[in-house]
């Protein structure tokens, strides 16, 4: 079974969210980490891989620092990783990051699944994924909380849904886009750390290796359709309303007045 896993480098958020002068994310005064959703999918992935024997590929479209976040997939057991970075790249929406993601796994060749992320924590689109699975013409099941089975040539997958679970089988190949819950991500060994800096490689691809799969005008800033103006904080919604010394009853019924008042129930 060949896998690729997407994977977005994205900023800390925990360490607080920078911005330059203009409003846009300032990325370079910002730590980075692999995306959560992107980590449980690789995670998924290298299960698959301890169980059947898997090949693992992990593909990021990134900035060259990204490499550092396919290092640790490497370490954390994935074989092989590709960085595809140039700067006619620069500005992409998710269109025109789909579309070179799905040139770049056209340029792989065979491959029997793709997991990308549900969605990623700074662009928090969740298009990104669906539409790799629509540029390269295959089934894709959103929202994966389970990997249930997987068989030559099919997968069954719980998929999270409103109020319910879905169990969805799908043919292979396919794409499925793997929340957090998929599964707990390992961490990486120190073998693995070695091993990853060591023996293993990240092949860097720019545009000219592309050359073959990509259509040249949905690439970049200029391919894409979308462009993010400003990025901004929200402002805080003030204090809020204190109600101190009710008693459980009255603190219940002034509550429920309070939000009739303003039809929220
Ligand atoms: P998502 O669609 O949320 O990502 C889903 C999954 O796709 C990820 O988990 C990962 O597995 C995979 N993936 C995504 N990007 C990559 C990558 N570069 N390499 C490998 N795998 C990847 N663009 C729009 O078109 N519309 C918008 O409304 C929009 N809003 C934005 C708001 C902000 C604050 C920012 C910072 C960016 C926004 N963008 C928007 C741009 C968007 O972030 C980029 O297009 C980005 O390349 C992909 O979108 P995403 O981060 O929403 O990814």
């Amino acid at each position: 079974m060949k896998i690729i896993v997407c994977i977005k480098q994205v900023p800390d958020t925990a360490g607080g969210v920078k911005f330059n002068p203009d409003g846009t994310l300032d990325r370079a005064a910002m730590l980075t980490i692999m995306n959560p959703d992107d980590k449980a999918g690789l995670e998924a992935a290298l299960r698959l891989k301890d169980q059947y024997g898997a090949e693992v590929t992990v593909l990021t479209m990134g900035l060259p620092k990204a490499g550092d976040t396919l290092r640790e997939a490497l370490a954390m057991g994935a074989d092989n990783a590709v960085l595809v970075t140039d700067r006619c790249l620069g500005g992409a929406d998710t269109w025109a990051t789909s579309s070179t993601i799905a040139a770049a796994i056209r340029e792989m060749g065979d491959y029997d699944l793709i997991i990308t992320g549900r969605q990623a924590i700074d662009g928090d689109t969740a298009q990104v994924g669906p539409q790799i699975a629509e540029h390269l013409g295959i089934p894709q099941v959103s929202y994966a909380e389970e990997i249930v089975e997987a068989e030559e040539g099919k997968l069954v997958v719980k998929r999270q849904f409103e109020d319910r679970y879905h169990i969805i089988e799908v043919k292979t190949p396919c794409l499925i886009t793997a929340l957090a819950e998929l599964a707990t991500p390992r961490y990486m060994t120190v073998h693995g750390i070695f091993d990853a800096y060591r023996e293993k490689e990240v092949k860097v691809w720019t545009l000219e290796e592309l050359k073959d799969t990509v259509d040249m005008a949905n690439i970049g800033l200029k391919g894409s359709p979308t462009n993010v103006k400003q990025s901004f904080t929200k402002q805080a919604k003030g204090k809020g309303l204190y109600y101190k010394d009710l008693s459980p009853e009255d603190a219940v019924e002034t509550i429920v007045a309070k939000l009739e008042e303003r039809h929220i129930i």
